[in-house]
C-alpha cells in the first residue's frame, strides 16, 4: 500500500469543483497547508487523526472510512488531502452534487488503487442510489451492477481495491443513519478561536509576502467568524485596498478600514447577514420560514442555511424554532423595530420551515 513518496503532500489526481472563483482558487492552493503539522488548530480532531493514521500505518492497512463534518471553510477538504499525504496514498476528490448516477461512482471506484482515498465533499447531497451502491463498496469492497436490460439483464460483481472514503458534510443531520454508521471515524470541526485565526492569517501573509502586523491580524481575526476560508478571503481583499493606496503594511487601521469598506462590521456580519436579521426583525416576534428569508434577501436557501445561519445562531443573533427563525438573545441596534417595518406582507410566503 505504501508508496515511494516521502513528502506529506497528497498526490492529487483530480480536484473537485470548489465553490470559489478561479482567482481565489489559485491562491487557495498556494496557502492550503501541505503537511499535517501546518494545519492550525482543531487539536482534538488532528490528535485523533494522528492516532488512527499511525495505527493503520503500523498494521499496514488502509485507514477506516472517515466522516468530517462542520461549517464550510473550516478545513475539511484540506484535512482529507493531508491524510492522503500522510498515508502516502493517492487522493481522488469529487462532490455529492456531481455524483448522481451509479456509473459515475463505479467509474471513480474502479480507478482507485489499493489504499487510495476517495474524498466526497458535500456528501449529504449524493443521490439515494449512489448512497446505496456506496454501502457495499465501503463494507465489502465490491459492487454489483446490472448490465443490459430486459431479458438480457444480468448482474455483474466488480471487486474494488481496499480504499478509504473520506466524506465531508456541512449537514451531518441530513445523512441517513445506516450511511453514517458505515464511517468508522467521525470527527467534527468546530469554528476556530480568534488566536488560531490570527495564526492562519499570519501564515497566509507570509506566503503572499505581505507585511501583516500582529494588531492587523487580530483586527481581521475578530471579524472572520472563526473560519479560515473567510480569514484568507478578507486578507486578500484588504491587501487590494492597501496596495491601491500605495501602502505596504496591513496594520490595525488598514485592517479595520478594509473590512469596513467590505461591509463587514465589528460583529463579523456582512451585508447579507444584516439583511437576514432585518427580515426576521420585521416579523415583530413572529417566526419566519427559510423560504421567506431566501426570497426576501434574494439568496438561495442552501447558502443561507449552510453559510450564514450557523454563525448568526452561534453568535446569538438568530434562533431557530420549530416554526421558523426568530431573533436571538443578542439584539443589535440597527434592527428595525416592527413598527418601522413597512413590508410585512412579504413575510407570509409559508407557514413553517
Ligand atoms: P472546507 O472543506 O471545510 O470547506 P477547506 O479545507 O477548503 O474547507 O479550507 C478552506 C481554506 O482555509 C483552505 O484553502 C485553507 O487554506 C484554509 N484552512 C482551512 N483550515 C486550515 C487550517 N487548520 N490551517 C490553515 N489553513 C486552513
Amino acid at each position: 500500500m505504501s508508496r515511494s513518496e516521502s513528502d506529506d503532500a497528497p498526490r492529487v489526481r483530480e480536484t473537485a469543483p470548489v465553490a470559489v472563483g478561479s482567482e481565489d482558487r489559485i491562491t487557495d492552493e498556494q496557502i492550503r497547508p501541505s503537511q499535517l503539522s501546518e494545519f492550525i488548530g482543531q487539536q482534538a480532531v488532528v490528535g485523533n487523526m494522528r492516532v488512527f493514521l499511525g495505527a493503520a500505518k503500523e498494521r499496514g492497512e488502509p485507514l477506516d472510512h472517515v466522516l468530517l463534518s462542520g461549517m464550510p471553510g473550516l478545513g475539511k477538504t484540506t484535512l482529507a488531502g493531508l491524510v492522503a499525504g500522510h498515508m502516502e496514498v493517492g487522493f481522488r476528490a469529487t462532490s455529492g452534487p456531481v455524483l448522481d448516477k451509479a456509473k459515475d461512482l463505479v467509474g471513480l471506484l474502479t480507478e482507485l488503487d489499493e489504499g487510495d482515498i476517495l474524498f466526497i465533499d458535500e456528501v449529504h447531497r449524493i443521490s439515494r442510489v449512489v448512497e446505496e451502491y456506496l454501502y457495499s463498496a465501503m463494507e465489502d469492497f465490491k459492487i454489483d451492477i446490472i448490465i443490459d436490460s430486459g431479458p438480457n439483464a444480468r448482474s455483474m460483481r466488480i471487486h474494488l481495491p481496499h480504499f478509504t472514503l473520506i466524506a465531508a458534510t456541512t449537514r451531518e443531520g441530513n445523512l441517513t443513519a445506516p450511511f453514517r454508521a458505515r464511517f468508522g471515524i467521525q470527527e467534527k470541526l468546530e469554528p476556530y478561536r480568534d488566536e488560531e485565526i490570527v495564526e492562519v492569517l499570519l501564515r497566509s501573509a507570509r506566503i503572499f509576502g505581505l507585511d501583516l502586523t500582529d494588531d492587523g491580524a487580530a483586527a481581521l481575526a475578530c471579524r472572520c467568524r472563526g473560519t479560515p476560508r473567510i480569514a484568507n478571503r478578507y486578507l486578500r481583499r484588504v491587501r487590494d485596498f492597501v496596495q491601491v493606496q500605495g501602502h505596504e503594511v496591513i496594520d490595525e487601521a488598514a485592517a479595520r478600514e478594509g473590512l469596513d469598506r467590505l461591509g463587514v462590521d465589528p460583529d463579523g456580519l456582512d451585508a447579507l447577514d444584516r439583511r437576514i436579521l432585518k427580515t426576521v426583525a420585521r416579523a415583530g416576534g413572529q417566526a419566519v420560514g427559510i423560504k421567506t428569508i431566501a426570497v426576501t434577501v434574494g439568496e438561495e436557501e442552501r447558502t443561507i442555511e449552510d453559510v450564514h445561519e450557523p454563525y448568526l445562531i452561534r453568535a446569538g443573533f438568530l434562533a431557530k424554532t420549530p416554526r421558523g427563525r426568530v431573533l436571538g438573545h443578542r439584539l443589535r441596534d440597527d434592527l428595525a423595530s416592527p413598527a418601522e417595518a413597512g413590508d410585512q406582507g412579504t413575510l407570509e410566503l409559508e407557514g413553517t420551515s
